[in-house]
């Protein structure tokens, strides 16, 4: 397995997670352990491991400008182009999302002013 890098916001150990699926066996996630991030979920180990690996980590002002308005961008994305077709059994999930991206935002902003 390869080494995964440490937490982008607190620098704190990361640790792969799999749980398992409703439409795949196992998902596969990196977070850091102290609960600050996590990566979305992926089929294999490999590609979450590589994604986790593969992001913005020197923390310099115009990166975490960037994360911020990715964050905006992708919280756009699910309110204006994803909850006008989402059948009602399946709403809750985005809407679970929504608040989850909501809180991220508010979790990086908390750290990048520390
Ligand atoms: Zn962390």
């Amino acid at each position: 397995m390869s080494d995964l890098r440490p937490c982008p916001l607190c620098g704190g150990e990361a640790m792969v997670f799999a749980f398992p699926g409703l439409k795949k066996p196992l998902n596969w996630i990196v977070r850091c352990r102290n609960g600050c991030v996590r990566t979305f979920s992926f089929d294999d180990e490999t590609t979450a491991i590589e994604t986790w690996n593969h992001r913005y980590t020197d923390g310099n002002a115009q990166d975490k400008k960037e994360i911020l308005g990715q964050i905006d961008d992708i919280m756009a994305f699910v309110a204006n182009e994803v909850n006008p077709i989402v059948s009602p059994e399946d709403y809750w999930v985005y809407s679970n999302l929504y608040d989850d991206l909501e809180q991220l935002k508010i979790t990086c902003e908390q750290k990048f002013n520390r």
